[in-house]
């Protein structure tokens, strides 16, 4: 089966059988329990994306693997960042995208960094000799139940991460970026609507949300299409790594209209769509990826 075949949606993919499981932050792709389908035996590429040159963050497990295989299955160059602790996963990545016959780039480091996060758009951009696509895609989740027990140590890590990285990455990716160039900022269902124990992550999302409408609008004077992506529950490492209290995780994903969770592959064509020409006339939007729970 490719991602093209005809075949009901609610039977594509089994319902999960989650057993109970924890990852230590950020957690690993290798290590998720069922494994989840990335699209290696299935993504077939059209040259959509033929000659370009990507940068992917957290680009090594979950939604971003997926998006770099498709990506280097549509004819990119793709460079991935990552957390050290997750080489790993990256190294499998590398593999998917050399097994496509494009080159890998693989910057590790944490996105809290500002140092770090700057750097990376350079140190991309000159090993891959230039830039053209720029997926924010870096997350981090980690449930809190109770307002008074977020620590100001995990409120400031996870703004930094999800968005004051994407300030820092677009700032320094401008100077690349060509005409034609598109960044893709991964928001998500929370930015609409939050769950009680996300307060800070779904805060983070609906500023992503609101940073690509405007980025979106900033730039496409200058021929940079911005845009976003807002998946619903993705089976992930994000999850089971602080990510859902265990009787969420368990049941993860069931309560999408669609019935279960999603794969990471069935979120790449979206994000190649929009990296591609195919997508010229959309700027400042964002697609759900829900399983059927609408944005707003
Ligand atoms: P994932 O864990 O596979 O990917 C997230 C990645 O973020 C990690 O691989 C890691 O490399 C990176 N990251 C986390 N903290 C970092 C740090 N301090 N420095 C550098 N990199 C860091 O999980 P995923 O679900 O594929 O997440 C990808 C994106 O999708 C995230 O932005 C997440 O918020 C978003 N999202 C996921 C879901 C879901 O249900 N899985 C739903 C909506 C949105
Ligand atoms: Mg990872």
């Amino acid at each position: 089966m490719t991602q093209f075949d005809m075949q009901d949606p609610l039977t594509q993919y089994d319902k999960l059988d989650i057993p109970e499981q924890t990852q230590t932050e950020p957690g690993l792709d290798s290590e998720l329990v069922p494994a989840a389908d990335h699209g290696q035996s299935s993504y077939v590429g059209l040259g959509r994306l033929k000659g370009r040159k990507a940068l992917i963050t957290g680009g090594d497990s979950g939604i971003g693997r997926a998006v770099a295989i498709a990506y280097a299955r549509e004819g990119a160059d793709v460079a991935i960042s990552y957390l050290p602790s997750e080489e790993p996963d990256a190294q499998n990545v590398k593999t998917d995208i050399e097994a496509a016959g494009k080159k890998a780039v693989l910057l590790p480091g944490d996105l809290s960094d500002e140092t770090y996060a700057r750097r990376l758009v350079h140190e991309a951009a000159e090993a891959l000799g230039g830039l053209d696509i720029v997926v924010n895609n870096a997350g981090k989740q980690i449930h809190v139940d109770d307002i008074t027990k977020l620590s100001t140590e995990q409120l400031e890590s996870t703004f930094r991460v999800n968005i004051m990285a994407m300030f820092w990455i677009v700032q320094e990716a401008l100077e690349y970026l060509p005409k034609g160039g598109t960044i893709i900022n991964t928001t998500s269902i929370q930015a609409y609507q939050p769950s009680e124990g996300l307060l800070d992550y779904a805060a983070t999302k609906a500023a992503i949300a609101n940073f690509t409408h405007g980025l979106g609008k900033q730039l496409i004077p200058k021929g940079i299409r911005v845009n976003g992506v807002a998946p619903g529950p993705i089976w992930t490492p994000l999850q089971p790594s602080h990510g859902q209290p265990m009787e969420k995780l368990t049941q993860f994903g069931e309560q999408a209209p669609i019935g279960r969770a999603g794969q990471p592959a069935e979120l790449a064509s979206a994000y190649v769509f929009l990296a591609s020409q195919e997508s010229s006339y959309i700027a400042g939007e964002i697609i759900g990826v829900t399983g059927g729970q609408h944005l707003p």
